[in-house]
C-alpha cells in the first residue's frame, strides 16, 4: 500500500513519470489536471467553471480543487494506494489534504520532487505544444504557470521537506532513465 505525491513545475514530465511510477508500484495515478481537462472537454459545470482558469493558466479556485479530490480520494481504486499528481499546490491544498486523508486513516508515503532548469522546461513545452496542441501551451501562459510554480507550489514541497518526506529527482534527461532513477529512489526511501 503506497501513497505517493508527485510534484514538479509544468513541463517536468510529471505527467509521464507519474503513469511509470505508479505502474511499478501497482497504484492508479491521479492528476488533477487531467480530470480538470476531461471535465472541460465534456463540458460538465466543474468543467465550464475551470475552463477559463486552465486557459489562463491560473490556479482552479481552492474550493473547487479540494471538493473535486475530496471526492476521488474515496473511490474503491484509490483505498489501497494512490500516485496524486497536480495536488497540492498551495499551502492551503496542503492541510486540506492532511485532513482527508487523517479522515479515512490514511498517510502519506513519499514526496517526489521532479527538478529540471527553467530554460528546459520551456523547451519541453514548446515541444509538447506542438505534439498535443494544449490549450495552455503558449509561451505566455506557460511562464505564468512558471511563475506560480515558484511562488506557490515550492512552498508545498518545503512543508513536505520540513517533515522529510521529499524525495528529489534530477528531471533533465531522458524519460525512461529518470523514471528507473525515480523509482529506484522512491524504493530506497521507503525501506530505509
Ligand atoms: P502542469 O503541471 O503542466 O501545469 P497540470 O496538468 O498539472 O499541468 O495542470 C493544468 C492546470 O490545471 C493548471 O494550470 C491549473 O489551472 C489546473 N490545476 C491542476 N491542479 C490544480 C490544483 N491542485 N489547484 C489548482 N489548479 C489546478
Amino acid at each position: 500500500m503506497t501513497r505517493l505525491l508527485i510534484i514538479g513545475p509544468p513541463g517536468s514530465g510529471k505527467g509521464t513519470q507519474a503513469e511509470h511510477i505508479a505502474r511499478h508500484f501497482s497504484v492508479p495515478a491521479v492528476s488533477t489536471g487531467d480530470i480538470f481537462r476531461t471535465h472541460v472537454s465534456q463540458e460538465t459545470p466543474l468543467g465550464k467553471e475551470a475552463a477559463r482558469y486552465l486557459d489562463d493558466g491560473a490556479f482552479v479556485p481552492d474550493h473547487l480543487t479540494n471538493a473535486m479530490v475530496k471526492e476521488r480520494l474515496v473511490d474503491l481504486d484509490v483505498q489501497g494506494g494512490f500516485l496524486l499528481d497536480g495536488y497540492p499546490r498551495t499551502a492551503l491544498q496542503v492541510s486540506e489534504l492532511d485532513n482527508m486523508l487523517a479522515s479515512l486513516g490514511h498517510r502519506l508515503d513519499a514526496v517526489i520532487e521532479l527538478r529540471a532548469p527553467d530554460a528546459e522546461l520551456e523547451r519541453r513545452m514548446l515541444q509538447r505544444a506542438k505534439e498535443q496542441g494544449r490549450k495552455d501551451d503558449t509561451v505566455d501562459v506557460f511562464r505564468r504557470r512558471l511563475d506560480l510554480y515558484h511562488r506557490e507550489t515550492h512552498e508545498v514541497v518545503a512543508v513536505y521537506g520540513g517533515r522529510g518526506m521529499v524525495v528529489s529527482i534530477d528531471g533533465s534527461g531522458e524519460p525512461g532513465a529518470i523514471s528507473e532513477l525515480a523509482i529506484a529512489a522512491v524504493v530506497k526511501f521507503l525501506t530505509a
